[in-house]
């Protein structure tokens, strides 16, 4: 009973050759999302079964609530996304057109766990930049009045190195 829990398992060794559709449900708590996840991740598998290897199309979607940088309400981050990983028995394995990362299946435990893969994709999808959304002119759709020291398109753009450029120019 020491091995690690697996929330997304898939047992490659159970399935037979063909094409095989997975779904899962997870609580964003069990993968180790930050606390911005709330919803349950759902998670679908398409995968292809051959003799040599197993070529997985993951599909995942959850949204995340955070609080928008400008105005401080929430906003809700939808992630809807999907990666490829192929896991071969030995080094045969065909990634086909696409660029599927491929990776050994251990003889030993053939019930691979997709729980960090689809933690990764899930955080990737997060910009850096949260706020209520932006109209076509990059003008902010806020609710609420934001506050003046929040409010990233009113203060100035400074950056030292423009200092530095602006000095240099002046040396000529
Ligand atoms: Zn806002």
């Amino acid at each position: 009973m020491n091995s690690k829990q697996k929330h997304i398992p898939v047992r490659l060794a159970g399935l037979g050759d063909g094409v095989h559709e997975l779904l899962f449900t997870v609580d964003p708590v069990e993968i180790d999302l930050p606390a911005e996840f709330q919803q349950e991740v759902a998670v679908r598998i398409d995968l292809d079964k051959t003799h040599h290897q197993a070529a997985l199309h993951v599909y995942v979607q959850t949204a995340a609530v955070s609080p928008c940088d400008r105005c401080l309400e929430p906003v809700t981050i939808p992630v809807d996304t999907d990666f490829r990983v192929v896991y071969a028995h030995d080094n045969s394995a065909e990634g086909g057109e696409d660029e599927s990362e491929i990776r050994q299946i251990d003889v030993n435990d053939p019930v691979i766990d997709l729980s960090e893969d689809v933690r990764d994709a899930i955080l990737i999808c997060i910009p850096m930049r949260r706020v209520c959304g932006e109209d076509e002119n990059g003008d902010a759709i806020c609710k609420d009045a934001i506050p003046p020291e929040r409010n990233a398109d009113l203060q100035e753009k400074e950056d030292p190195r423009w200092d530095k450029l602006k000095s240099l120019k002046l040396d000529q």
